[in-house]
C-alpha cells in the first residue's frame, strides 16, 4: 500500500477564546490558533486536505473571529512553502464546510473535491446558531466542480480513505492515511488541538508563541471542544478515530500550534 508523508500547512491564523477549544472552560483567555490544511505526499495524485479560511471583513474579523494572513493568499503561500501551486493539486478533501476549512476553493477549479454526503446536506440547512459559519456561496461554487459526495469509508486513493465523524458538525469527515509508521488520522475539527486528545495537559503554546495555561480534565479520556452539533456523536467519533489511529500521537487535529513545521511520520 502507498505510504504517505503528511505536511501540516498553516493557511492563516485565527483568534478565539480558549473555551472554544476546551468545552467552555477558560472563556476569557485569548488564544491564537493556526488554520491548518494538510498536504499528502507520496501517491500518484497530489492530495490536499482543506483549503483555508476566507478573507476577513474590513475590521479583520469573520463571524467575530480575528483572521490574520488568511484568504486565498494565505493558502497560496502555504502551498508555496512546500514548492506547490494550487493548480498542481489533483484532489481536495474538505473535512467540513466551515468558513475556516472550505474557503478559497476557487483556487482549485480543476481538482476533484471530496465531501461527505451528510455534510453537504447539513451545510444547506445548518442549525440556526451555526448558519454564520457556513458560506452558502461555497456550495453553489462546489456544484460546478468535480464533486464526489462520499459515504463513510470512501477510498480516495490507494492508502487514503475518508470516514464520517459527526459531532462537531453533522457530516464532518476524517482522513485516514497510511504511512511508514502506521495509520495517521487527520481529525479535522473533531479535535481542534492536542488538548482534546490529552485532557491532562496543563499548558500549551499558541500560534503566537504565548504559553496558555490549561485547566486539566483529570480522569477523562478526552476533553471535548466547545462547538458541536451533537456531543454524544462526538464521543463515538473520537473513540472510533483513536481505535483506527491506534495511538493518540497519530491523531492530527485541525488547529494545533504544535504541528507547525513538522512532517509526519516524524521518523
Ligand atoms: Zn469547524
Amino acid at each position: 500500500m502507498t505510504e504517505y508523508r503528511i505536511y501540516p500547512l498553516v493557511a492563516a491564523k485565527i483568534g478565539a477564546v480558549k473555551g472554544v477549544v476546551t468545552q467552555m472552560v477558560d472563556m476569557t483567555t485569548p488564544i491564537v490558533a493556526p488554520v491548518l490544511a494538510y498536504y499528502l505526499d507520496g501517491g500518484t495524485k497530489k492530495i490536499l486536505v482543506d483549503t483555508g479560511v476566507c478573507e476577513p471583513g474590513p475590521d479583520g474579523n469573520f463571524h467575530g473571529f480575528p483572521i490574520v494572513d488568511g484568504g486565498a493568499q494565505g493558502m497560496i503561500k502555504a502551498l508555496a512553502g512546500i514548492g506547490l501551486k494550487p493548480e498542481d493539486i489533483d484532489i481536495v478533501i474538505i473535512t467540513h464546510m466551515h468558513f475556516d476549512h472550505a474557503a478559497n476553493i476557487g483556487l482549485f477549479p480543476t481538482a476533484q473535491f471530496i465531501l461527505q454526503k451528510t455534510e453537504w446536506e447539513y451545510a444547506k440547512a445548518p442549525l440556526p446558531i451555526q448558519r454564520g459559519v457556513y458560506l452558502t456561496e461555497l456550495l453553489t461554487q462546489l456544484e460546478g466542480y468535480d464533486l464526489v459526495l462520499a459515504d463513510d469509508g470512501y477510498e480516495v486513493a490507494d492508502g487514503v480513505k475518508v470516514i464520517c465523524v459527526p459531532g462537531h458538525t453533522k457530516g464532518q469527515q476524517a482522513t485516514v492515511v497510511n504511512t511508514s509508521d502506521g495509520i495517521y488520522v487527520l481529525s479535522g475539527d473533531l479535535a481542534y488541538s492536542r488538548v482534546n486528545i490529552y485532557p491532562e495537559m496543563t499548558e500549551f503554546t499558541d500560534a503566537a508563541g504565548n504559553k496558555v495555561p490549561c485547566t486539566p480534565q483529570t480522569g477523562h479520556a478526552f476533553y471535548p471542544p466547545g462547538i458541536h452539533t451533537d456531543l454524544s456523536d462526538w464521543y463515538n467519533s473520537i473513540w472510533r478515530v483513536l481505535s483506527i489511529a491506534g495511538r493518540r500521537s497519530h491523531i492530527l487535529p485541525g488547529h494545533d500550534p504544535s504541528l507547525i513545521g513538522k512532517v509526519f511520520p516524524e521518523k
